[in-house]
């Protein structure tokens, strides 16, 4: 059952465990994406490469049909930060890959992202993505009893600011609650000052997600009402995974590794 905690729906060890059944569908997904992305394949391949894994899986894809979305995961490119529908694009050399998942087990979800190098790509947005990933595990450390919401934030952006002042943090979109639906209470900014919002306890679940622009932090979404663009046309990257906040810290469900504390 739920106890309520601002709003925020707290789940029981059991409900944790089946989240971690749709993480793992999440996580064996995008590895076998990720794998089959590379130069000369179209973002809608790669887009049924993630339908039969679901499918496989025994899972429900999160994505499909929500509030209209019209594949199984987001494709991202380039200049395009989150929301890319996956189509007839062919990937090319150096494209920068932003892959985004979502799965059903049991009515619990999974939601995670990662981004992909295409071949040979740039230093500076190999770069990018490994700053991106790295202040994604610094917001999952903070994830743990005790902490308040915001010290995941600040933990997110303290660690992008310490490569440098040339990394835009997308502010518009932001991480958030999850378990009986994708999207629910809090909103997890990647930025902000620590100390603030409700305090963390054992039993929820956050997707943290950055994303972070090689450039000006503005965006905006194109005519087809879903693909989030860097205003600027940088190049982006988005990472991001499901975690579970245990009496013992950080449970991070989508990871493909058990690294249960
Ligand atoms: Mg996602
Ligand atoms: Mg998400």
């Amino acid at each position: 059952m739920f106890r309520s905690q601002d709003r925020i729906e707290v789940k029981t060890p059991a409900q944790i465990e089946a989240m971690r059944a749709a993480g793992l569908v999440v996580a064996r997904t995008l590895q076998r994406v990720s794998e089959m992305t590379a130069v000369g394949v179209t973002t809608a391949q790669m887009d049924d490469c993630a339908a039969q894994s679901i499918s496989d899986e025994g899972a429900t894809p999160s994505f499909l049909g929500y509030h209209g979305f019209p594949a199984h995961i987001c494709v991202s490119v380039n200049d395009e930060v989150v929301h890319g529908i996956p189509g007839p694009r062919v990937l090319a050399d150096g494209d920068v890959v932003s892959i985004d998942c979502g799965a059903i087990v049991d009515g619990w979800h999974g939601d995670a992202a990662v981004t992909v190098l295409v071949g040979d790509v740039a230093p500076d947005l190999v770069e990018l993505s490994r700053v991106t990933e790295e202040s994604l595990w610094a917001g999952l450390r903070a994830a743990r009893p005790g902490h308040r919401l915001s010290d995941i934030g600040h933990a997110v952006e303290t660690s992008i600011r310490a490569h440098g002042s040339h990394y835009g943090i997308v502010e518009e979109y932001v991480g958030h609650g999850i378990g009986s639906r994708m999207h629910m209470e809090p909103a997890v900014p990647n930025y902000g000052r620590p100390g603030k919002g409700p305090r963390l306890v054992a039993g929820m679940a956050l997707a943290i997600e950055p994303m972070v622009v090689l450039g000006g932090s503005g965006v905006h979404v194109l005519d087809d009402e879903w693909t989030v663009v860097a205003s600027d046309g940088s190049h982006a990257s988005h990472w991001e995974h499901t975690v579970a906040i245990t009496e013992s810290g950080p449970w991070v469900l989508t990871a493909l590794d058990d690294v249960r504390p």
